[in-house]
């Protein structure tokens, strides 16, 4: 029987999934709290037949539905949480629902909803073709912290995965042929004595003094690490008044770099910068780690799998409305004014991964250490929209994101239909790449 049956499926029900990627667009919740977006895709599931494991190693927005039975185990990944202060309207100017509200400026709206669609496309086909296999999605919270994947890996639900699939809203459609870079999320908190800042300053030891002695030594650093490597920083807690000498601070730190190694030796160093800034001025330092997950191995025979099969989907028409909508919102991206071939781009290409990082980071990267991963992106918005950035979150709400994340779907059901039938023994080449890049190295929780 043909693939053109998961096609046309996805064409039949597109308008569910717009409905389902709206509602979570329309009520964005951040990182742990996407109560109402996973409550929503796990009804969904449910009602199409798939069994549900709810508050996966018990966080209660983490769940995986499941159908079918025995190998191959193919688990498609989604995420659905928005990021603060990014609310907007989807129209092309400036203008938020709600003042300083949360928004789905990264497409994590789109990013679960394609996955839901997808592996409900796929049950319809098991059946029909009676297939052997089972199929998964996983509900993953808290991408935009970069930790929600690895607490479920701690959990162990990805290890007996022959392998993943994901995507990512974009301004293209590829495959990722870069990895995404590895990363540490963590804060120092410094601990001083407070005292009247004018009448007995000598009495005090300021934890603010710590953290900015701190940020110039990490600023020192920089020039001392490898190329690609990124520190950025915010204080998250700075004192609360100038006439008191902060008692405490905290500073907020992500470092990332090409590899999970490369990280940890950068930390080592951050860590003595910072034991070494609470020496300085007598006060005490303690760090929290929040997250850190590893690079991403990208997986050139399922991510080329999944670019022959994104060419196979229906290819991405705009309307005239669409492309006014983005010749708009061009004009206020950081790139207006220079020449783009295709504003919206309609055309899939593919490369295959050569060690090249890029300067972002995921959790995906541990299911990809986990089991052997494939990744793609497609258009979800015009070209030069940067993730986290209003214009994303405006795009991600429109037409345009809900046509890539159709195109998302239906290469995710497609390439999983293949695995499932293992056409030209296509996992054991993903298998045999996973082996390579991993290099002999076990997967271990960064926190
Ligand atoms: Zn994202």
């Amino acid at each position: 029987m043909s693939k053109e049956t998961i096609i046309d499926w996805i064409e039949n029900n597109k308008h569910t999934y717009t409905a389902m990627a709206q509602n979570i667009w329309d009520k964005p919740q951040l990182a742990y709290q996407e109560k109402y977006a996973s409550s929503l895709q796990m009804n969904a599931l449910k009602q199409a037949g798939f069994s549900i494991k709810e508050k996966v190693n018990g966080i209660d927005t983490a769940f995986i539905a499941e159908y079918g039975q025995g190998a191959p185990v193919i688990g498609i990944l989604g995420e659905f949480d928005a990021l603060p202060g990014l609310s907007q309207k989807p129209i092309p100017e400036k203008e938020e629902v709600t003042k300083n509200g949360p928004g789905h400026g990264c497409g994590h709206n789109l990013l679960g909803t394609a996955g839901v669609q997808a592996v409900i496309a796929l049950k319809e086909k098991m059946d029909a073709e009676s297939l052997q296999g089972t199929i998964r999605y996983y509900g993953c919270p808290a991408e935009e912290v970069l930790s929600g994947k690895t607490y479920m890996a701690k959990a162990g639900v990805f290890d007996d995965l022959d392998c993943a699939l994901t995507w990512h809203p974009m301004t293209s459609n590829a495959a990722m042929y870069k990895s995404m870079q590895s990363m540490v999320s963590i804060k120092f908190h410094f601990k001083g004595k407070p005292a009247h800042a004018a009448a007995s300053p000598e009495s005090g030891r300021s934890a603010l003094d710590s953290v900015e002695i701190m940020n110039i030594g990490v600023n020192y650093l920089r020039e001392h690490v490898p190329d690609g490597t990124r520190m950025h920083y915010t204080i998250t807690d700075g004192g609360q008044a100038p006439n008191i000498v902060p008692e405490t601070a905290t500073v907020w730190y992500f470092l990332r770099a090409s590899s999970k190694e490369e990280v940890e030796k950068i930390l080592l160093r951050v860590k003595d910068i910072a034991k070494g800034s609470a020496l300085i001025n007598d006060t005490e330092v303690e760090s929290e780690l929040l997250a850190f997950p590893y690079e991403t191995l990208p997986n050139n025979p399922l991510n080329e799998l999944m670019y022959l099969n994104m060419l196979k989907s229906n290819p991405l028409v705009y309307t005239e409305e669409e492309q006014r909508f983005a010749e708009k919102l061009a004009k206020t991206l950081p790139s207006a004014g220079k020449p783009v071939e295709e504003l919206l781009p309609a055309s899939i290409s593919y490369k295959p991964y050569k060690a090249a990082s890029m300067p972002g980071s995921s959790d995906v990267g541990d299911v990809s250490w986990i089991a052997p991963m494939g990744m793609i992106t497609t258009t979800c918005a015009p070209k030069g929209t940067a993730l986290h950035s209003w214009q994303a979150t405006a795009s991600f709400g429109t037409e345009i994101g809900y046509k890539g994340m159709h195109l998302a779907a239906s290469s995710m059901a497609l390439t999983a239909y293949d695995l499932l039938i293992n056409k030209d023994n296509i996992l054991e080449k993903a298998k045999e790449t996973f082996n390579e890049l991993r290099d002999g190295k076990v997967y271990e929780a960064g926190i």
